[in-house]
């Protein structure tokens, strides 16, 4: 069996240029342009180059954006004031953290601090805990993206049974949760592993639907992937100059019936959610005008 390639970016593209019609019609509508600010911490290249990415497709989607860069040895005080003075920015619609950040701040305390109607990356406990019950504001954006990949690839996740591969804040818990909601696009059977996890590969063998994110360069070899599965790669590992997911490509392509590539599988997802989710976040703040009450989520 030879598997079917899932392009992330012709479908990430096809998002894209509807946010750009929609954010079009929502700037002739308001006058609003929805406006992204990133907020850079330190010099890593990798998190440079995502912002610099970022940007990027919100300039061609028709939305603006600012960079606040900041050295490396911001203090958290002076993280949180940039976060604050941005939240109170009525021309700002959605904020960015580029995580990592440096060891000296506290990652949680400054995704804390996002006002909940700005945040776009879906990691406030507020928007989290919505998305748990299953009445969103925002999606996570990878998440957000392999599910659409999966729907776009007219794969069926209903009654699926879908292995995630790691359960991190970021990917691997808020995929499972996305999936096994009730609703369109869901109403999967999911387990999830971690690195205590006993017997994986027959774990993953069970698996309709394989979703890998854990950072490790080809961890999952065709012996683990059940013939006929879908297999999505969410990992980006760099091997000296090359880009390579969790998956052993060239193995699994011939076991699984449909998987997503690296680079051009999910990493092209994560930035169109962004862009749509900027878009939302600018629609939500036209509605309440600013009137949003944050209180409850300082204390
Ligand atoms: P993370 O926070 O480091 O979490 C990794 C998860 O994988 C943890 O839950 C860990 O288990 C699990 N794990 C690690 N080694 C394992 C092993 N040998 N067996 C089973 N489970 C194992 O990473 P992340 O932020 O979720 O990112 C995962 C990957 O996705 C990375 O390569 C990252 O670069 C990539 N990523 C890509 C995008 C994109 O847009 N394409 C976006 C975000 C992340 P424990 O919890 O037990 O430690």
């Amino acid at each position: 069996m030879q598997a079917r390639l899932i392009d992330g970016k012709a479908i990430a593209a096809a998002v894209r240029e509807q946010v750009a019609t929609q954010a079009a019609g929502f700037r002739a509508q308001t006058g609003i342009i929805p406006h992204l600010a990133a907020v850079l911490v330190g010099r890593d290249p990798a998190s440079s180059v995502y912002v610099k990415n970022k940007r990027l497709a919100c300039d061609k989607a028709g939305l603006s954006s600012s960079l606040d860069e900041l050295p490396a040895e911001t203090t958290q005080t002076e993280l949180l004031a940039v976060v604050r003075r941005l939240n109170a920015d009525p021309g700002v619609h959605g904020i960015l953290v580029q995580l990592p950040l440096p060891p000296q701040i506290e990652t949680q305390a400054v995704l804390d601090a996002v006002n909940p109607i700005k945040d776009v990356d879906c990691f406030h406990p507020e928007n989290v805990g919505r998305m748990v019950q299953g009445r969103p504001r925002f999606l996570p954006c990878t998440p957000h993206g392999v599910q659409h990949l999966l729907h776009a690839a007219g794969v069926e996740t209903a009654g699926a049974h879908v292995v995630v591969l790691g359960r991190s804040e970021i990917v691997g818990k808020p995929m499972a949760l996305l999936l096994m909601q009730k609703g369109p696009g869901a109403n999967a059977t999911v387990t999830i592993c971690h690195s205590q996890t006993r017997n994986l590969t027959a774990v993953m063998r069970t698996a309709d639907i394989l979703i890998a994110a854990i950072g490790r360069a080809g961890f999952v070899t065709a012996d683990a992937v059940k013939p006929g599965a879908v297999v999505i790669d969410v990992g980006t590992n760099r091997v000296g100059d090359k880009l390579v997911g969790d998956v052993d490509f060239a193995g699994v392509s011939q076991v699984a019936a449909a998987m997503t590539p690296v680079p051009g599988g999910v990493g092209p997802m994560t930035i169109a959610m962004l862009l749509k989710n900027t878009l939302e976040a600018a629609r939500l703040q036209a509605k309440v005008g600013g009137h949003f009450n944050f209180s409850s989520s300082q204390s």
